[in-house]
């Protein structure tokens, strides 16, 4: 092995947090250097929230082409088809695109790129390949890898990471899981056509989120056609001609030309050698660290997904802000978790932000909760069967909003500017003399008066 030049920042994964980490602390002076195994940008942008997003927007055309007529459009019904080889190659292009600005921006900040697997030798040392790096300080930001549960016939089944590059939509498909990637692949499926059953193994899908949320998600997502089936799991699979036979714990079967299974993620440490230097794991296999990001040993840091914060992009970019700063710059400042706000871009889609009713009152607050239901203005003419839900959690004795939901279209765009009011901590009182935007749905989070309990 030939030893090779010294780094004062060895990074294990160019995801969204490595990629953050490495641009700052080289910003601030540090010799930075990056290892990646397979590619720029990690699950976000190459095989989560970009490409997801994009297939998103594509399904939903869907409902805009049926929508068009109430608004005056004629859109002969036989003369529209839907090209999935197209939509891959395209969203491929545009991740190629993100992948060659990632590294310009690495490049442009002096972070070296270095491919390939990395393993830790000792505290200050990276092996990658035949070459080890010496280092001041090591990250890991290695990230999450799909779960797919032991059962019988697993090797048919599909993860997140396949469907980004299915060769073609089958007729029918079986999605396994009630999370966020379950649900919104799901509606992707549906939107494009695909007849989609989605199984869940408990009584209601989200687990986590506001309970009126869950439910109404339900009753909206039923109206798409989606064949939801709760209270029951996958007990094996077998491949059957090009089909599958999916074999249900409730004794029923399905046949299906695909099996996705969305049934959560782990943290990606295989090979790095932690626990041999001393770095503790969770028992779900994350990695410990304290509040500053360091692990046991102390030039060892992590961050991310693999440490089992919220598995949520713009949460690794600010543990990244954090660290930088804690390793290279004035020290400053510590990672809040409160009020993290998030979409799950299901059709229609879920913001929330803040706590829920229920953790509101597990809590002790006593709460007055406003809740509205509407159809979006969008879907009067068009004369679409889809409604809206907003929900705020009041606190009676501060009049703090401590949670606002929704569920409808564009959930995410407006969650995101309630998530600055309540991380200020404001109040309904302040809510309610905001001058609403006329006509949005939005507006109704500034004019709900009646408390509904
Ligand atoms: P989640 O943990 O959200 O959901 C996993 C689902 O699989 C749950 O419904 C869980 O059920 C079920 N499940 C787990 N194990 C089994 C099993 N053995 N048999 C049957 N069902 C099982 O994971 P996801 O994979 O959906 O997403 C991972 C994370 O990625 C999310 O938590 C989120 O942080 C992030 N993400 C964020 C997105 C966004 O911001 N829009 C989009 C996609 C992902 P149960 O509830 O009963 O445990």
């Amino acid at each position: 092995m030939s030893e090779n030049q010294d780094f004062d920042l060895i990074i294990i994964g160019a995801g969204s947090g490595g990629v953050r980490l490495a641009r700052m602390s080289a910003q601030m002076g540090a010799r930075v250097a990056v290892v990646e195994s397979r590619y720029l940008g990690g699950t976000c942008v190459n095989v989560g929230c970009v490409p997801k997003k994009l297939f998103v927007y594509g399904a939903h055309v869907r409902d805009d082409l049926e929508d068009a007529e109430g608004y005056g459009w004629r859109i002969p019904n036989e003369d529209v088809t839907f090209d999935w080889p197209t939509l891959v190659a395209n969203k491929n292009a545009e991740i190629e695109r993100l992948n060659g600005i990632y590294g310009r921006m690495l490049e442009n900040a002096g972070v070296t790129i270095i491919e390939g697997t990395a393993s830790i030798r000792d505290p200050h040392t990276v092996a990658v390949g035949d070459q080890t790096y010496r280092t001041k300080h090591i990250t890991v930001a290695t990230g999450s890898w799909p779960v797919i549960p032991e059962i019988p016939g697993k090797e048919c089944l599909l993860s997140s990471n396949e469907m980004f590059y299915l060769p073609q939509l089958p007729r029918h498909a079986v999605v396994w899981g009630g999370g966020y990637i379950a649900v919104e692949f799901a509606g992707i499926l549906a939107g494009l056509g695909v007849e989609t059953t989605l199984l869940y193994r408990g009584d209601l899908f989200l687990r986590g989120f506001d309970e009126d949320i869950r439910r109404f998600t339900e009753q909206e997502i039923r109206k798409k056609g989606i064949d939801l089936r709760f209270n029951v799991t996958i007990d094996s699979v077998e491949p059957d001609n090009a089909h599958y036979r999916v074999n249900l714990s409730d004794g029923s079967c399905l046949e299906t030309g695909l099996v996705m299974a969305a049934t959560g993620r782990r943290a990606l440490v295989d090979g790095l050698g932690l626990e041999e230097l001393g770095v503790e794991l969770t028992g779900s296999g994350h990695v410990v660290v304290d509040d500053h990001f360091q692990t046991a040993v102390p030039s060892i840091s992590a961050l991310g997904d693999v440490i089992g914060t919220p598995q949520l992009t713009p949460v690794a970019l600010a543990q990244a802000m954090v660290l930088s700063r804690r390793l290279f710059g004035d020290g400053q400042g510590d990672m809040d978790y409160s009020a993290i706000p998030t979409a799950v871009f299901c059709q229609p889609n879920i913001g929330t932000v803040g706590l829920t009713e229920q953790e509101a009152r597990e809590a002790g607050h006593s709460l007055r909760i406003y809740r509205s239901e509407f159809r979006p203005m969008k879907y009067t003419l068009s004369g679409r069967d889809e409604r809206c839900l907003m929900k705020l959690v009041v606190d009676d004795q501060t009049d703090k909003v401590l949670g606002a939901h929704m569920v409808g279209p564009d959930a995410g765009e407006i969650t995101q500017g309630l998530a600055v009011a309540i991380k200020a901590g404001a109040t309904k009182a302040q809510f309610d003399s905001t001058i609403g935007i006329h006509p949005t749905s939005a507006e109704e989070f500034v004019t709900m008066r009646q408390p509904v309990a």
